[in-house]
């Protein structure tokens, strides 16, 4: 870094951890000259994007000349219908990731606090210290949202309190019940983001989404994303729902063009791909039920998930198993990121992928 830098760069910035992202495949490719690889570090649909989508990215190509829709006027209609809001609680982002950057830079002023779960999605960290913000991380309880202790964490700074639901490495939710006791104790100036990246995948009868205290009139804001369930994350769209004043503010900082046109009309049709839907939510269902006998099997322990991803503690150094399973062809993410030094992240893939996985971790722990 030279004097320049170092004199004028805001100080925020050197405060950054860079993102570390699942391994790409070309990546892989390029460094171990193996050409079968599969990928489950990032959580990205196995059966690819909605091929309605994909149809309206076609179509949509011989438009590229113009500019997208700085209102998503289309995907915003279409959302409201189906969620039973109006377009003004809507934002689009490009990517939920966008929105939790426009959501910082709506809300955080330097020396403000913010409270979310360690270990959690790193963008709440990210995007709030880029703004000043001083994060406060509350340890999971059992791998899940210890939203009691979250409780304590506020003080007179907190302006922002995080919930990812389902929890993004640990696949665990919060339930209603928990949800209700914390929106009736955390104070009313407090905005309360839930992150429901992995709705789609839900299975449990006790989760609630946090859009009932949007409908309330709290200072909610509900994430949602099309990066998993429907297969776009290469497009970069992702929303949020909001009480209207909220939305308004969060307005005022967006860039005029943020989503691309061909994000809008993949998305418009995505939404109302139900097969496409259908079908991910099924081969995730059955895909995790394997994977729990495989891992109690190998005497691995597993953390229930209601997502399309495990946690799942080995037992083993996760670094070797890391090395081993990538010189096999298989991309997964390791723990330590997390502050879990034997445990991986993976994606429940296709019924092929996920028994190449356990063929590979059999031949690992044999060998
Ligand atoms: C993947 C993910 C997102 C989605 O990010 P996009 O920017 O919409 O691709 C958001 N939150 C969590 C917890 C995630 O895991």
């Amino acid at each position: 870094m030279n004097e320049f830098i170092k004199k004028k760069g805001r100080k925020e910035i050197f405060d950054l951890k860079p993102y570390v992202p699942g391994k790409p495949i070309e990546e892989v490719k390029r460094e171990l000259g193996i050409d079968d690889i599969i990928k489950l570090a990032s959580n990205e649909n196995p059966i690819g994007p909605s091929p309605k989508g994909v149809e309206a990215v076609e179509k949509a190509l011989a438009q590229l000349h113009f500019y997208p829709d700085s209102n998503c006027f289309y995907l915003k209609n279409r959302l409201s219908e189906i969620l039973g809001y109006e377009n003004e609680n809507l934002i689009i982002g490009n990517g939920s990731d966008e929105v939790l950057k426009l959501i910082a830079e709506t809300f955080i002023n330097q020396g403000d606090e913010v409270v979310f779960a360690d270990p959690s999605f790193v963008e709440y960290e990210f995007t709030a210290k880029i703004m000043g913000a001083a994060c406060i991380k509350v340890n999971l309880k059992d791998f899940t949202h210890d939203l009691e202790a979250m409780l304590q964490a506020i003080t007179d700074k907190t302006k922002i309190v995080y919930i990812c639901n389902p929890n993004n490495p640990t696949g665990t939710i919060v339930t209603e019940q928990e949800m209700d006791y914390f929106m009736n104790n955390v104070p009313e100036d407090v905005l309360v983001v839930f992150d429901e990246a992995y709705v789609e995948y839900v299975e449990a009868e006790n989760f609630a989404s946090g859009l009932k205290y949007v409908d309330q009139g709290k200072n909610a804001l509900v994430l949602r994303t099309f990066s998993k369930i429907y297969g776009l994350a290469a497009l970069r769209i992702g929303y949020a729902i909001t009480t209207k004043e909220i939305a308004q503010a969060i307005e005022r900082v967006i860039e005029p063009f943020n989503v691309n046109m061909l994000a809008q009309v993949a998305a418009l049709a995505a939404i109302d791909d139900h097969e496409h839907v259908k079908k991910s939510q099924n081969l995730n269902s059955e895909g995790k039920q394997y994977l729990y006998k495989e891992f109690k099997n190998l005497g691995f322990d597993y953390v229930p998930t209601e997502a399309n991803f495990i946690f799942v503690d080995t037992h083993k150094d996760i670094q070797f198993i890391f090395n081993k399973l990538l010189q096999l062809g298989v991309i997964i993410r390791t723990g330590d990121i997390f502050g879990y030094p034997t445990y991986m992240r993976l994606t429940i893939g296709t019924k092929q992928e996920n028994e190449r996985l356990i063929n590979a971790l059999k031949a690992i722990l044999e060998e």
